[in-house]
């Protein structure tokens, strides 16, 4: 993007202070500098060629969750994800990124092989770490406060991913294609498994998309866009040649980049933005594709609601919020579980994640999310289903430091139980 493009979408800006009015930072930061307004301020100056220090400049960027309940609320529609990746990654190209993003996501993220490696290291390092919570959710160890984790928890890593765990030829071929994601194939392989039969379940033929590279949008975000090109165009290509009737996401942050995000990477007119309008022209939430390929139609009769209102389904920003796909999930939810699904206090409170925001700043994205399941459990939700892996990260964290006994699940697992009820 050229600097007039984003004098062009600053330059949309009325001051009108409408995004502080729902930012999820200002109630932690109480500084104009923390919401949209204050930020696209910061830019205006820079534009204008006022010199400002490019340090603190990066560090006022960097410190937003992208969770765009700004950009929604904003009468004017300013586009505030857009200015502040741009800006982002203007300075990442100033100043740099630091050392440890560039490993992750110029080699770790880049390759399927690197990323299978590292979350064996991990597995195998994780058993020196001495406090385990069992929790709903799973086994999560605890950092000690002397290793600076805060009390952050993450959950036991399994010994094998999801599309380690297929067969040779297993999932080789289909005219559906799922796109399972980093976090839910070494992470919560249960997820990738449950999306993968349940979609399995609609009769077609299922292809599982292996050798994946990392969607990007860490790096994206984060500025790296070299990073980022590099990851979408390995998945573009290998996608298009694949030749899917449609591409299945479970998770709502990696269908957000091959549906939007890829596009401000790619130069127009090019074979590979063709393939890049093929792929999103196919991608599709998990959600839609059960409505859409009639899955639903063969859940047995919903339970009678002995446990009615007790799972409540949180909306992750980029898919509700930025996609508009909230109402799919819902209804997903209702055929499945019947009356045990009810609206949660607190659905479309952000969950604190914010991609590398959460490890930027734990303290702050930590008091964002225990809000958040707080809220949620206070108001008799026992159960946390969504469809974002950064979401059930966080949150299950969240529920390991304040309520253990709190679940939380992607809706692919809820729709498996109910599908394969004995
Ligand atoms: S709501 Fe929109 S127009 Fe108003 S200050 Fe914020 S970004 Fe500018
Ligand atoms: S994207 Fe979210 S955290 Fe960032 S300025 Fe907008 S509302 Fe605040």
């Amino acid at each position: 993007m050229k600097d007039s493009d984003l004098k062009a979408l600053t330059g949309l800006c009325a001051k009108c202070g409408t995004c502080r009015t729902v930012c999820t930072l200002y109630p932690e930061r109480k500084a104009e500098i923390a919401v949209a307004r204050g930020k696209v301020a910061l830019i205006e100056a820079a534009l204008s060629g006022e010199d400002g220090n490019a340090e603190a400049m990066q560090e006022a960027l960097t410190d937003c969750l992208l969770c765009g309940r700004c950009e929604r609320a904003c009468p004017n529609q300013v586009l505030v994800e857009e200015i502040v990746m741009k800006g982002r990654a203007d300075l990442a190209e100033k100043v740099g990124i630091p050392a440890w993003k560039s490993v992750l996501f110029g080699r770790v993220m880049k390759s399927p092989g690197a990323a299978g490696i590292a979350r064996k290291a991990a597995a195998a390092g994780q058993r020196l770490l001495p406090g385990k919570i069992s929790t709903a959710s799973g086994l999560h160890y605890r950092f000690p406060d002397g290793l600076g984790g805060k009390r952050r928890t993450v959950p036991k890593l399994p010994a094998r991913g999801f599309i380690e765990s297929l067969g040779k030829e297993e999932a080789s071929f289909g005219e559906v294609m799922l796109f399972v994601g980093c976090v839910f194939d070494h992470v919560f392989p249960r997820v990738g498994r449950t999306a993968y039969e349940t979609v399995k379940a609609s009769g077609k033929s299922v292809a599982v998309f292996r050798d994946a590279a990392c969607c990007g949008l860490p790096a994206m975000v984060s500025g790296d866009r070299r990073s980022a090109a590099s990851s979408a165009e390995a998945n573009l290509r290998r996608l298009r040649a694949a030749e899917p009737g449609s591409i299945v996401f479970p998770c709502g942050s990696c269908l957000l980049m091959f549906r939007r995000n890829v596009f401000s990477l790619i130069p127009k007119g090019t074979p590979l933005y063709d393939d890049a309008v093929f792929v999103a022209d196919r991608a599709v939430d998990y959600a839609s594709f059960l409505l859409s390929s009639g899955v639903l139609d063969r859940l047995p009769d919903p339970p009678e609601g002995e446990r009615a209102g007790e799972i409540g389904y949180h909306d992750p920003c980029h898919l509700t919020g930025t996609l508009g796909k909230g109402p799919e999930a819902r209804e997903v939810l209702s055929r499945a579980v019947g009356p045990e699904f009810a609206e949660m206090a607190g659905a479309d409170l952000c969950c604190g994640y914010g991609g590398t925001f959460n490890v930027r700043d734990y303290p702050t994205s930590a008091r964002i999310g225990e809000n958040k399941v707080t809220v949620a459990a206070r108001g008799g939700t026992k159960v946390i289903s969504t469809a974002c892996s950064g979401c059930v990260l966080q949150m299950r964290d969240m529920a390991a430091r304040t309520d253990p006994s709190l679940r939380v699940v992607h809706i692919a697992e809820l729709v498996h139980q109910a599908l394969f009820r004995k």
